[in-house]
């Protein structure tokens, strides 16, 4: 357990944060005055009920200028652009001050994680950081916390030429580092190109190797747990994205939504939910001025509940996946997240895909590390009643490992049955 200072500084910096964060209506209002989008979409006047005001989807984002979403007020303060990978092909645009860039690092100290991280950086601070730098902000603020931590950072990026896999593998053998930030699957595969490629070395970057910063991809808690045993060190899997640095992960195994985010549910005809239960995520970020976030229809399936949490937190969320790659059974919606659960019970694999027919499930599973599939059908069965076959593919099958991705591996569920309701994006 932690010790009291550091308790102390959760206690007063999550009651700084609710000071500082302004009421789900002041921040539409400040939107509404300080945007040329939050006014043409509220109108001349003042915002009175936040309950009326209508939801920002993604496609909204598609014929405003970027500009359009920038605070006049702010508009010379901000430092730093970035926009998300665009699941409909039409990026959502961001900007930071650097205020507000500088908010990742200070939500970061909420952590119960940040002690113990901060005291491996004494030991050993090369970390390298392996996400995406471009056009995103995940690789840019990991970085800057890193550093602020004591870390000595290598940005390897993960989606250029000038750094594939390969090159980022030998950079992880050369410098031993204790800390590798990365979406699970690019971790997966420079652990396999280090093996096949210089298996002597393989052990020596696995002992130094401790801690594994992962998102920008879903990762079940099962998958987690796994990359943990495989490897032997501590796997800390953030839900965040562009729009918001809004969970933090925490021991007691819960995601909790920070009390910086305003967050409502909303079911499959965009009725409003409430605060608790499974439903479609969206946010109102009650900080960020710069470009406000209102009502912002995130759209990913999650469930929330309330928190017992043993470090103060009230509020927790599992995200289950994109809304629009929902599948329906038997009346009750499921996302990636209830298979892929699952599916990481029975060991570490790879990628997998997973296609849903009106008779039966047939799953792809690239191997990786241990596995025991015994009982996985039957557990499938049970619970989609549906019979399930199950293929085992060599990895690499369904992921070029030792070649730049050019997008993330959304789509790992695909209804071929007529009722399909899957919109497949353009853009993954
Ligand atoms: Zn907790």
């Amino acid at each position: 357990m932690e010790g009291i200072r550091e308790r102390l500084r959760r206690k007063m910096l999550l009651g700084l944060l609710k000071l500082k964060a302004l009421s789900p209506e002041d921040m539409a209002e400040y939107a509404r005055r300080n945007t040329l989008f939050h006014r043409s979409l509220y109108g001349d006047k003042r915002v009175s009920d936040f309950k009326q005001l209508p939801l920002v989807t993604k496609a909204m984002t598609r014929d405003a200028s970027p500009y359009d979403r920038l605070s006049s007020e702010l508009k010379n303060k901000v430092i730093w652009y970035a926009e998300t990978t665009g699941s409909t092909g039409s990026p959502t645009p961001v900007f930071y001050t650097k205020q507000e860039f500088n908010g990742a690092y200070l939500l970061s100290l909420l952590s119960p994680y940040n002690a113990p991280l901060k005291a491996m950086l004494k030991e050993n601070r090369t970390c390298l950081n392996g996400l995406a730098l471009e056009f995103t902000i995940a690789g840019a603020s990991f970085a800057d916390m890193l550093v602020k931590n004591g870390g000595l950072v290598i940005n390897a990026g993960s989606r250029s030429t000038i750094g594939p896999p390969t090159r980022i593998a030998d950079a992880i053998v050369r410098l031993k580092p204790s800390i590798i930030a990365g979406a699970p699957l690019d971790f997966l595969c420079w652990m396999r190109i280090i093996k096949e490629d210089y298996p002597k070395e393989y052990d020596n970057v696995v002992d130094n190797l401790k801690i594994l910063l992962s998102t920008a991809e879903l990762c079940s808690d099962s998958r987690v747990a796994q990359i943990q045993k495989e490897f032997g060190i501590a796997h800390i899997n953030t839900y965040a994205c562009v729009e918001g640095f809004f969970t933090l992960t925490c021991p007691c195994k819960e995601k909790h939504i920070l009390p910086a985010y305003y967050v409502e549910l909303f079911d499959e005809n965009l009725n409003l939910i409430g605060e608790y239960g499974k439903g479609r995520i969206c946010i109102t970020n009650l900080l960020k001025k710069s470009t406000p976030f209102v009502r912002y229809l995130l759209d990913d399936l999650v469930v929330i509940s309330p928190s017992t949490c043993p470090y103060g937190f009230k509020k927790s969320v599992i995200p289950k996946g994109r809304y629009e790659l929902s599948v329906k059974i038997n009346d009750e919606l499921y996302n990636v997240d209830c298979f892929e659960e699952i599916i990481f019970k029975y060991g570490l694999f790879g990628d997998y895909n997973l296609y849903l027919f009106d008779d039966r499930i047939e799953l792809e599973l690239e191997e990786y590390g241990k596995m025991c599939l015994e009982g996985l059908e039957e557990e499938f069965q049970r619970s989609f009643n549906l019979p399930t076959k199950i293929k085992i593919q060599n990895f690499g099958k369904l992921t070029a490992y030792r070649q730049v991705r050019v997008s993330k591996p959304i789509l790992k569920l695909t209804d071929k049955r007529a009722s399909s309701t899957q919109k497949i994006p353009d853009v993954l």
